[in-house]
Parts: structure tokens; C-alpha cells; sequence
């Protein structure tokens, strides 16, 4: 299997090459010549098999012939080593909990199959791979945590100043070795910018080899399709819908490739905060990206969802998309209400991202009540304890692994643009 650029104007590569690019060559964002169907009867038993098996099945055509099947076997077995637990909130609610990775929340699985892909082709190197990571606060930590020492790749990390939390950015800045943190004067969206402008960028292109590990990139993206089969697996019902907490909307997309590969999904929702580019394009058709504002669930502070092309490619036209998937947005006064509620209600705590997850659940059960519903935990509360704890009145406990870097300096750069940040690439050198 191939990938494809979106924007049409590169030749399609193989999954090693797309992972060491990123991006096309056009900038364009690489997608799967083809998806075909896993067998029927292997998601009909899914409840048979181990979640490393599920895994195998999935990506084993996305990877195609680029790695054997021993060794991509071991990749997803040092990769997925922690569970996915599927809580059951109401009869028709599920809160799916994706953070019990090492840096407590969903991104882990990608960034950690990204490294281990990378680490293997990169063997029998001896050149570098920089890789640029733009992040509001998750990604950058678990691309960090999975390339930690990872052979053949240095990490350059760009994350907005003051736009994420305390916890967030220790996780970002105490790594040291091949992870370096840059703090950029501005918001994810520049940084994101300044990431796909480097690639783009001949001088820079010339002097290293560079790649992406946000989920622009194939490798970040596609494993996050093995959320909604161990969900299946856990609740296999004909009714199921999955919000989706969303900001650059790679998530979300990689549960309708999920639904591609044949599991029986019946809607998407994209719960957003008031970064709400894609709820308004569902009411108006147009695509209209505002300023970014930053909120309480600040990983999705995004207003110019990059996945977004990816998944209007999947459903083709607008009447299409709206028959397959919803979208809503919600501010912070609404997000904390429900944590407060659920709190009391039911002794659960959410973060403010699963909580805006389960906001849009809501709505969408109000007028389509036969279906089970299940939201995306995307995060531990504790790496947003500011907001969860001021508003349930309560002290979360800490994780050893995060009372472990609480201890540790901060380091990174400042930079204030691009060629700032050019600039201090070209330094490395
Ligand atoms: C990254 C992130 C999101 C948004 O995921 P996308 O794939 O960018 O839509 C939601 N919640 C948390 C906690 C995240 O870290």
C-alpha cells in the first residue's frame, strides 16, 4: 500500500518514506491509496483476540512490506503495553479512558509507534532525523517520551508560551539528550506553521532530514484507529456512536479509517471548544478559520484543523459528511459545570477534554436516544489539576511519574518567529 498526497502534485510513496517525510514534497498531506476492509469474521469475534493482535490487523497494510511481520509485531508489542479501560458512566454512556500511557494522555500510542517505526529503519544509519513537533501541550510530551534515546533522531519541540499547563510543560522541557524544548511567543497555530514552513523550506531541507511527528504524520495518525476496535471489543453493539474531544482532528479521523476497515460504527461527533472552525462549517459550509483562543482544555486550542482535508477526502461531499458526523462546540463555564456535575453525580473525575467529549455526547443522545454513546477520555485530570481542582474543591493524587519530573528543571529556548527558529535549527548543525 501507497500513500498519496491530498494536494495531488507528488507521486504516492511507501509507508517508509512517507513517515521520513511528514509532508509530500507538494505539502500536501499523505493519505492511503487504498483502505481495505478487515474480514468480517475477525471483528465479529473481536472479543477472541489480544489487543496486540487487533493492533497487527489493523496496521499491517498501512505498513505494507516496509517491515517484516516479526518485527513490526514487536513495534506494536512495545508500543501497546498499558490498557485502554471503557467506564461505564450511564446504561447508555461510556467514558473510554486513553490515558494510561506514560505521559498520561491518548497521544502515547502514536508517538510511541511513530518512534519505534522510525528507530527501525533507522538502523543501519548513520544520518539524523530532526524531528519537528509543533504541540499545545500532549504531543510534544509523549513524542519526547517515545523518542527518548530513540537511535538516529533528534526531537525539536515548539510549544506556545504560557498556553500550556505546569505539568505539561515540565513534561516538554526536562528531557534533555536528543529532545530539545522551544518556547514560541505565540499559539499552536504558529507554531504549526512555522513546522510546515520548514518543510517547505529548501535551505533547511538541504541540511537535514526532516519529519513531522504531529498527526500529519501517517505514523502518529493511523495507530490511533486501535482506540475504537478496543472499544468494539469491550462493547459490541449495533448503536455505537463516539465522540470525539477534537482539535486538529486527527483522533476523530483516524476512528472513521476505523470504520473504513469495516467496524460498525454508526456517527461521529466532534466535540470542540469555542476553537469551533469545524462546528461552524457543519452549519454553514464554510471554512472559515478565526483567530485561536485559548481555553481550559487547551490541547485543542486549534482553529485550523490540519486532519481535516483527510477526513472531507473520506466522506467526499458535504451531505455525506453530515449524514456521517456531527459537530458542536463549548466553552469552559459549560465544560467545568459538567465536571462539577459528574463529579457529584457519579464520583467520576473528567478532564476538561473529555469533559467537552461528553458535552457533545449529550447533545447528540438528547435527539438520537437509541444510541450507545461512548467519549474519549483523552487525558489524565492531573495535567490540568489547576482548573479540575479549583472547580471539584478536592487535591487529585499525583503519579509517581509526574511528582518525578515536578523536581526537574526547566530548559528550553525562547524564539519569537521564523527565522528565529530557522535560525536556531541551523545552529545544530
Ligand atoms: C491532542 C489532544 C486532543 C485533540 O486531538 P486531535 O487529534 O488533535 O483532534 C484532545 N484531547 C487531548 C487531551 C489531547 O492531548
Amino acid at each position: 500500500m501507497l500513500y498519496r498526497s491530498l494536494n495531488k502534485k507528488s507521486d504516492p510513496v511507501n509507508f517508509e518514506k512517507a513517515i521520513k517525510l511528514g509532508l509530500a514534497s507538494d505539502g500536501g498531506l499523505f493519505f492511503p491509496t487504498t483502505i481495505s476492509p478487515i474480514k468480517k469474521d475477525f471483528i465479529d469475534k473481536i472479543e477472541d483476540y489480544s489487543n496486540i493482535e487487533i493492533a497487527y490487523q489493523v496496521l499491517k497494510q498501512f505498513v505494507g512490506n516496509t517491515i517484516s511481520e516479526l518485527d513490526l509485531k514487536n513495534i506494536i508489542e512495545s508500543t501497546i503495553d498499558f490498557d485502554f479501560p471503557l467506564v461505564k458512566l450511564e446504561d447508555n454512556i461510556f467514558s473510554l479512558e486513553l490515558y494510561h500511557g506514560p505521559t498520561l494522555a491518548f497521544k502515547d500510542v502514536g508517538a510511541r509507534f511513530m518512534a519505534n517505526c522510525l528507530g527501525y529503519f533507522n538502523k543501519n544509519r548513520s544520518k539524523l532525523t530532526t524531528v519537528l513537533v509543533a504541540t499545545s501541550g500532549d504531543t510534544g510530551a509523549a513524542v519526547a517520551n517515545g523518542f527518548l534515546d530513540v537511535k538516529g533522531t533528534k526531537v525539536v519541540i515548539l510549544y506556545p508560551k504560557n498556553k500550556v499547563s505546569e505539568i505539561q510543560e515540565r513534561q516538554l522541557t526536562t528531557n534533555k539528550k536528543n529532545i530539545t524544548a522551544l518556547r514560541i511567543n505565540g499559539s499552536f497555530d504558529d507554531c504549526q506553521k512555522m513546522v510546515k514552513k520548514a518543510f517547505v523550506d529548501k535551505e533547511l531541507n538541504n541540511q537535514f532530514n526532516l519529519t513531522s511527528a504531529n498527526s500529519i504524520n501517517v505514523a502518529r495518525w493511523l495507530p490511533q484507529s486501535l482506540y475504537y476496535f478496543y472499544a468494539y471489543k469491550k462493547l459490541k453493539s449495533k448503536n455505537l456512536v463516539f465522540s470525539v474531544p477534537s482539535g486538529n482532528f486527527g483522533n476523530i479521523c483516524a476512528g472513521i479509517v476505523a470504520r473504513e476497515l469495516g467496524l460498525p460504527i454508526k456517527h461521529f461527533i466532534a466535540s470542540t471548544n469555542v476553537n469551533d472552525t469545524i462546528p461552524r462549517y457543519f452549519k454553514n459550509g464554510v471554512f472559515k478559520a478565526n483567530k485561536t483562543i485559548q481555553t481550559i482544555s487547551n490541547a485543542m486550542d486549534v482553529s485550523n484543523p490540519s486532519n481535516f482535508v483527510r477526513i472531507l477526502e473520506i466522506f467526499k461531499d458535504f451531505d455525506n459528511l453530515r449524514k456521517n458526523m456531527s459537530s458542536y462546540s463549548f466553552n469552559d463555564v459549560e465544560t467545568l459545570d459538567l465536571i462539577k456535575k459528574v463529579y457529584d453525580s457519579k464520583g467520576y473525575v473528567l478532564d476538561p477534554h473529555g469533559a467537552v467529549g461528553l458535552l457533545g455526547l449529550n447533545k447528540y443522545l438528547k435527539i438520537n436516544s437509541k444510541n450507545i454513546g461512548i467519549f474519549l477520555e483523552t487525558a489524565h485530570p492531573i495535567k490540568f489539576s489547576d482548573n479540575v481542582e479549583k472547580c471539584l474543591k478536592i487535591k487529585l493524587d499525583t503519579p509517581e511519574r509526574i511528582n518525578k519530573i515536578l523536581s526537574k528543571e526547566k530548559e528550553f529556548i525562547e524564539i519569537d518567529n521564523y527565522d528565529n527558529f530557522k535560525n536556531t535549527l541551523l545552529n545544530f548543525r
